[in-house]
């Protein structure tokens, strides 16, 4: 069986663990958000790609998410001793060894795709992961601050500013001109099921289909497309989702995702059991919907998250 993946971060690459479990033989292709891609320091780092790759490869800091286990910061101290920054932004010192190694092979001319698979030939994740992208995308968000209105880069409105100033819209700068990178169509393609998984519906996978191409081929696929929702009991399970939600006008429900990704791209869509009084709503703007545990406290857990989600699939198929 051949499953795509359009991954975020750690809604993502925690459910991936849960599906490798539970489709030990299928082929994975995760097509990972690239949306919030930054320049720190001369480097190029990519944290959506950087948590799918330490979460699958064993390199992650578990409790906390994102970036490595057993991190130290000794870099980071001596760059603010120069007074150079910033400083909200938590890069340890192995992590920086991938940056500047992603960023030497950028400046040599490599694509950032082959940067990723050279870079996943260390970490072995399991899947074969690809940028949705090789081309720059950057998503911004314009926020108000003191009465005006400005754009900042994604990472400086939901790290620096932990999402706590209004924002009015979300806009994934260069995607429109941005090709998927070589292999996602064909992956997209050939595949036999794609999910979506409980990854932010509007800067995790609404970044990754707004590459042109990307969201057609989804829907040309002709394949079962499933999703499980990020959303539990009205908000987001970590995180916040529900901010850049409402920026684009959707609420934070279950149901309210699963019409925002609509039925011309979803087959099946997996909510909560506390959800459970969103199944109808959801069935009658038809996407076939179910209600299961979806909170990934345990890979048991997230295994049958998966098999759920692979069992919905087959249901909309048949
Ligand atoms: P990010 O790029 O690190 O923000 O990660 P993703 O976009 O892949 O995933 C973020 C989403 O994962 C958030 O909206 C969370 O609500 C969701 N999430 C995190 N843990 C869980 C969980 O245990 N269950 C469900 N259903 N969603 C989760
Ligand atoms: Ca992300």
């Amino acid at each position: 069986m051949r499953i795509v993946v359009l991954a975020g971060g750690i809604g993502g690459a925690r459910f991936l663990r849960g599906l490798l479990a539970a489709a030990p033989e299928a082929e994975i292709t995760v097509v990972g958000n690239t949306g919030d891609d930054i320049h720190l320091f001369g480097l190029k780092v990519c944290p959506d790609l950087d948590t799918v790759m330490y979460t699958l490869g064993g390199g992650i800091h578990e409790e906390q998410g994102w970036g490595r286990a057993d991190e130290t910061f000794t870099v980071k101290e001596e760059l603010a001793a120069y007074g150079v920054g910033p400083e909200w932004f938590g890069l340890g010192d192995r992590d920086f060894a991938t940056h500047i190694v992603r960023t030497q092979m950028l400046s040599a001319g490599y694509p950032l795709s082959a940067v990723t698979e050279a870079l996943c030939a260390r970490w072995k994740p399991g899947v074969r992961l690809i940028p949705m992208s090789d081309d720059r995308v950057e998503t911004h968000v314009l926020v108000e601050t003191d009465g005006e209105r400005r754009a900042v880069h994604f990472q400086e409105y939901w790290v620096r500013m932990r999402a706590a100033v209004p924002a009015h819209a979300v806009v994934p700068v260069g995607a429109d001109a941005a090709k998927p990178a070589p292999g996602v169509l064909e992956a997209i393609a050939d595949s036999d099921v794609i999910v979506f998984p409980p990854s932010n519906p509007v800067v995790s996978i609404g970044t990754i289909l707004a590459v042109p191409g990307i969201r057609e081929a989804v829907a040309e696929a002709g394949v079962p497309v499933v999703g499980l929702s990020p959303i539990v009991g009205d908000a987001p399970v970590r995180g916040m989702a529900d901010k850049v939600l409402a920026a684009v006008g959707v609420e934070s429900t279950a149901a309210a995702v699963a019409a925002h990704y609509g039925s011309g791209l979803l087959d099946g869509w997996l909510v909560d059991t506390v959800d459970a009084g969103a199944v109808a709503e959801v069935e009658a703007a038809g996407i076939r919907c179910r209600a299961v545990p979806l909170m990934m406290s345990s890979l048991e857990a997230t295994t049958q998250m998966a098999r759920e989600a692979l069992a919905l699939a087959a249901e909309v198929r048949a």
